[in-house]
């Protein structure tokens, strides 16, 4: 099917990718069993990481020319990448200014908070799968979880609310922690989305048949509150929300492996390394940074990019006999 002439970023089934992904750093200081080894991974080289100069071009390019309007920075541990605060700064100064928001393993982050609030930064999600701090050991391989929980008041406090947290369930490990997290989170005004598993470790361990699914993370919830759909539409938001207990609070559960929204899906995403991709899970990939390092005009970059969304798959597969997982983990991809 050919092209229409149109700037944004359409795809054949008639998406418009507004939501840009980044990856910052493939590197991360946790090592969360779900997601890497204990050994960590081969960290990209120095020289593939695209330069500050080279991130806010690509940002800047996706903004003015591609009509993307959110853009969330992540990674990898994104708090790792050097220079941050400057990154946030220039990419909250363009225009069309672009809402701008993290996912962080909030280490760190109690610190910096009210300087990435400063600099322009709207909102951010933190990873937390637990609040018990043997169980936050064993999943993530370091005794952390008090930086974790100062982090998040931090960001709280410097006012990037609604503050998020999200929650991956491992059998054996913390799927006993759906109701102590969402106790916690609703004592501290944070809002809680539990993520289904999905296969993009690096170690290629994930198991169907042990996944906790949506189904099974409802039915711990509501053994002990009561859930009540929530009554905003949903749109291409991935997660689904209830009311705890009448409200206000909340609870999100993003199910992407047994109710997946690939038909919905806004998301675009750049790697650390410049590449982009139409989905966590396709293996097709631009290499956006050669094509700049050979001196490319923003409108060559603008037209590849458009060019891999436009060849967006109609979902993930993950539920097909064929599926296969992608080669970079979600480390690398930027989750
Ligand atoms: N290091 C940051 C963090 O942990 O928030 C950002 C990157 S991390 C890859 C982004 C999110 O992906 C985290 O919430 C993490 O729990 C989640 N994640 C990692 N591996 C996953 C997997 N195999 N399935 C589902 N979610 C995963
Ligand atoms: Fe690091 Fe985030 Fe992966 Fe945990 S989930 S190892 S914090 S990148």
């Amino acid at each position: 099917m050919p092209r229409p002439e149109n700037p944004q970023l359409i795809d054949t089934f008639g998406r418009v990718a507004t939501d840009l992904r980044v990856s910052l750093t493939d590197r991360c200081n946790l090592r969360c069993t779900y997601c890497m080894p204990a050994e960590g991974l081969d960290w990209m080289p120095g020289e593939q990481v695209l330069s500050d100069d080279e991130l806010v071009r690509l940002m800047r390019i996706a903004v003015e020319q591609l009509g993307v309007t959110d853009i969330r920075l992540t990674g990898g541990e994104p708090l790792l990448r050097p220079g941050l605060e400057d990154i946030v700064a220039r990419v909250t100064a363009l225009s069309p200014r672009p809402r701008l928001s993290m996912t962080t393993n909030g280490i760190g982050l109690a610190k910096r908070a009210a300087g990435l609030a400063a600099a322009g930064l709207n909102r951010i999600n933190v990873s937390l799968d637990t609040v018990d701090p043997e169980t936050f050991l064993k999943i993530t391989r370091r005794d952390r979880l008090s930086h974790v929980v100062a982090g998040l008041a931090a960001a709280r406090d410097a006012g990037m609310t609604p503050v998020k947290v999200n929650a991956v369930l491992i059998r054996g490990l913390n799927e006993t922690e759906a109701v102590p997290l969402l106790k916690f989170c609703l004592a501290e005004g944070y809002h809680l989305r539990f993520i289904e598993q999905m296969p993009l470790d690096a170690q290629h361990g994930w198991n169907r048949g042990e996944m906790i699914t949506a189904a099974g993370i409802l039915e711990m919830l509501e053994a002990e509150f009561t859930l009540t759909p929530f009554p905003a539409a949903r749109g291409g938001a991935p997660a689904e929300r209830w009311l705890v207990d009448g409200g206000p609070g909340d609870v999100g559960v993003i199910a992407s492996v047994t109710r997946p929204f690939c038909a919905a899906c806004e998301r675009t995403r750049l790697t650390a390394d410049g590449a982009v991709r139409s989905c966590l899970f396709s293996n097709d990939e631009t290499d956006l940074r050669s094509l700049a390092r050979a001196g490319a005009r923003d409108e060559e970059i603008a037209d590849a990019w458009r060019a891999t969304m436009w060849g967006k798959l109609a979902g993930h597969e993950i539920n097909d006999a064929g599926f296969a997982q992608p080669i970079r983990p979600m480390s690398a991809i930027g989750g």
